[in-house]
């Protein structure tokens, strides 16, 4: 049990969303979130960041942001993927409380206020656990779960497992996470290395509640490598094992053949042994050095310390700046 300092009611909560080819459904998203807020009181903003839709999605977002005043919208200069967008939409939120959450409304609204309650009791990060996945084949969560199994074994921190983006956190957590400069965002896995108390809320997933996912497997895939390179060092460790027991393995079989040519003469034979070993070692040296460079490739976008991302357009929410005119008005910044 965490020592908890308990906060004060939140006086303004963000809602984070990032936002790939949503269009028709941010309406929907929208009417829930308020749904939730509105009667209670509570102040909110909702922040969508437009992740290079190629649909209407941003003209939905900006037709929202001048029928709600609370409505905050971030342009991003391209597609960047979710990850990104994410972080992005941190940046811009200024609540002292911040909800990221899907457009899709799989992850429903109508439990934040227990994140909140969870929050005043002192935690700093409160993150949905989902009981159920709807509408996601067997398929999906048999990797799922055995990529979480995985990440649990590897890397240095514990992610939490059937945990998905849906959370909230604190301002100084939101702060914590966006000193943290890589380009190689693995959020779930930065997510838990900032630390600090957290909690999780059970929860139920709903299928989609409009248009299609973005994710396939090729995409799954490379969020999984991403995961376990950008926080373990392990897969390298492994080869270097490999290799030594590859070398004891080929020593011992030395020492066997000398003692057997010695013992028995040595006709010509053993040409199925030599061509397992060539192909042994060739397929454990290709592989080794497959890992060391999906490293050094990751060390490689690093040192170009690139910008995480370019935000071509933000219309601040109307509540926020107190100024009716403010949907006008552009800031363009780059960060
Ligand atoms: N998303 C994004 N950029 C991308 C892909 C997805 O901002 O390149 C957003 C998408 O609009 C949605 C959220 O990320 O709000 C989750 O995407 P999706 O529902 O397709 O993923 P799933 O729930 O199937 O894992
Ligand atoms: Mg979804």
């Amino acid at each position: 049990m965490p020592d908890l300092t308990p906060n004060p009611p939140p006086r303004l909560i963000s809602i984070v969303c990032p936002c790939y080819n949503e269009v028709g459904g941010l309406g929907e998203f929208v009417r829930r979130i308020s749904a939730v807020f509105e009667p209670a009181g509570q102040a909110f903003e909702i922040v969508f960041v437009n992740d290079g839709s190629t649909d209407g999605t941003l003209a939905d977002m900006r037709a929202l942001a001048l029928a709600h005043d609370f409505v905050t919208v971030v342009n991003l200069s391209r597609n960047f993927g979710k990850e990104i967008a994410m972080t992005a939409g941190l940046g811009e939120a200024s609540g002292d409380a911040v909800v990221v959450i899907d457009a899709d409304l799989q992850d429903p609204p109508e439990v934040i206020p227990d994140f909140i309650a969870a929050y005043c009791e002192g935690y700093d990060v409160v993150y949905g656990r989902r009981t159920e996945r709807e509408g996601e084949t067997w398929m999906k969560k048999a990797t799922a779960h055995s990529f979480y199994r995985v990440m649990q074994n590897l890397g240095p921190v514990r992610l939490p497992e059937d945990v998905g983006d849906f959370r909230l956190m604190s301002r100084r957590a939101v702060d914590a996470l966006m000193q943290m400069p890589e380009t190689h965002r693995f959020m779930k896995g930065l997510f838990a290395w900032i630390g600090f108390p957290s909690r999780e809320i059970p929860y139920r997933r709903h299928p989609r509640f409009h248009g299609t996912t973005k994710w396939n497997y090729r995409k799954l895939i490379g969020l999984s490598i991403e995961g376990i390179t950008s926080f373990s060092t392990f897969p390298l460790r492994v080869t270097s094992f490999l290799g030594l027991a590859i070398a004891v393995l080929a020593f011992v079989a030395g020492v066997y053949f000398f003692v057997r040519s010695l013992l028995y003469g040595d006709p010509v034979r053993g040409f199925p042994t030599l061509y397992v070993t060539i192909l042994l070692l060739g397929g454990t040296q290709l592989l080794a050095l497959g890992i060391i460079g999906e490293y050094l490739g990751r060390v490689f976008n690093e040192t170009k310390r690139r910008p995480l991302y370019f935000v071509e357009s933000v219309v601040p929410a109307r509540r926020l700046v107190g100024d009716d005119s403010a949907d006008d008005e552009m800031r363009e910044r780059a960060s």
